[in-house]
């Protein structure tokens, strides 16, 4: 709330970056970022709980779009843009929003016009924040990887009705409360952009296009909310601290350079500004000045998983994987169960193209899916590191996976089917490969046609 002016302007400088790197603006891709990620769930499982819902059967997405909006959508899935995550000044402001979605989760409440009907994949593409960065100097990689896709755009569009916003408000507020929380930053939130809403452009407000908000609707939720008990307790430091290294992360990855350190000016010495100066550095490929500013942050964060993450990362895109390894191989240390920080382990192995050690970088994109197992990234690795090493089954099988988990289902059927032919029956990999044909909805027809065709 300290500086309302910044946080505008630096979203319209993002929306107008956007329309200037046609990769990145044309794809709401999908983000993933372990640290985030961690952030994020650490203040969103108890309300979770306090919803009713189960946190592990909750999927949080983060999809990479500069406006603000946050959805909850079928398959008790939720989603909020970068965007929202930047504007929200406080956590217990995002922590309302986030209340709010849970409540339509909880109530099951059917929106218009779901994900089969508007005939998107739900799962396009998920990546990394470093993927994401490196993507915006390889356009072919870019246009390979990311498909196309409006269907964030096609979900913010969708609408409750009144009576059903009404109920997730009093969810939220029923929530909050069960979890200790204040419902202060929920109101809020609403109030900041009720009064921005009147002057705002169509597309920064998606969120309020879908919930629309009146006065008496915003005034009765403050009433309810002002009279619980935990109205007054406000934001541990430590949660405010993680905040702002989630919003500064988020905005060194997504933003020019130059913004960033508009943004988080050298004369700023907190964590997170410095942090924020790491990466832009590692974006504008200064990978000297960027590596020196990670090492003086370990220097004070030995077991920071990840500002091993990152230095790995920005060793690894300088060409430098021999290096990145022992880096990534920290930040795995630190955090064994990270599925993604094991992939870039795995990663920088396979770059380093010594066969001798294939097989240590298979195994470990294994371990990272039995933490996370539709991680289409992985399976894309595991194909190549199969696939050179001449185990030609199991690298179509990995292929096969890596389809299904995009839900390109055709692809999937059809890699599948090779994988078949080429993995001994009665393992488990061959099994694999049968359950994703079935799960395919292959008809017996095509099986049989697929399999004539390959054996030509
Ligand atoms: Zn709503």
């Amino acid at each position: 709330m300290s500086q309302p002016r910044r946080g505008w302007l630096a979203a319209i400088t993002a929306a107008t970056l956007w329309a200037a790197t046609p990769i990145v603006a044309q794809a709401q891709s999908l983000i993933r970022d372990t640290e985030i990620e961690m952030i994020i769930r650490e203040g969103a499982d108890p309300i979770l709980e306090a919803s009713g819902l189960d946190p592990d059967d909750v999927t949080i997405l983060l999809v990479n779009d500069p406006t603000l909006n946050a959805f909850a959508t079928q398959g008790q899935r939720m989603g909020f843009h970068t965007g929202l995550i930047l504007e929200a000044d406080t956590p217990n402001q995002f922590l309302g929003v986030l209340a709010h979605e849970a409540g339509h989760l909880s109530a099951g409440h059917t929106i218009r016009g779901d994900i089969e009907r508007a005939g998107m994949q739900p799962f396009l593409l998920t990546m990394g924040l470093g993927v994401l960065a490196a993507l915006a100097g390889a356009p072919d990689a870019g246009a390979a990887l990311i498909g196309s896709s409006n269907y964030f755009g096609t979900l913010s569009a969708l609408t409750y009705s009144r009576s059903q916003e009404a109920a997730a408000d009093q969810a939220a507020a029923t929530a909050l409360e069960a979890a200790g929380v204040s419902g202060q930053g929920l109101v809020e939130f609403f109030e900041e952009f009720r009064y921005q809403e009147l002057f705002s452009d169509e597309r920064r407000f998606p969120f309020f296009r879908s919930h629309p908000l009146s006065s008496d609707r915003i005034a009765g939720l403050r009433r309810r909310v002002q009279g619980q008990a935990h109205y007054d307790v406000v934001d541990t430091e430590e949660a405010l601290f993680q905040h702002r290294v989630m919003q500064a992360k988020l905005y060194a990855f997504l933003n020019a350079p130059a913004y960033t350190l508009l943004r988080y000016p050298a004369t700023d010495t907190s964590y997170e500004a410095r942090y924020a100066r790491a990466i832009a550095a590692y974006r504008a490929s200064n990978i000297d000045d960027a590596l020196n500013q990670i090492d003086a942050l370990l220097e004070e964060h030995p077991d920071n998983p990840f500002l091993w993450e990152l230095k790995g990362q920005v060793l690894f895109e300088g060409g430098r994987p021999a290096e990145a390894e022992p880096a990534h191989r920290r930040s795995v240390e630190l955090l064994p169960d990270a599925g993604l920080l094991r992939v870039n382990l795995a990663q920088a192995i396979i770059a380093q193209e010594n066969p001798a050690r294939l097989d240590e970088a298979i195994s470990e994109l294994h371990r990272s899916l039995t933490y996370e197992r539709d991680n289409p990234f992985a399976y894309l690795l595991m194909a190549q590191a199969y696939g050179t090493a001449g185990n030609d089954g199991e690298a179509r099988l990995a292929q096969a996976e890596y389809h299904f988990s995009i839900r390109e289902m055709e692809e999937a059927q059809r890699t599948a089917v090779f994988a078949r032919a080429r993995l001994t029956p009665g393992t488990a990999s061959y099994r694999r490969a049968v359950d994703i044909i079935l799960a395919t909805g292959a008809s017996l027809e095509d099986i049989e046609e697929l399999d004539r065709s390959q054996q030509n």
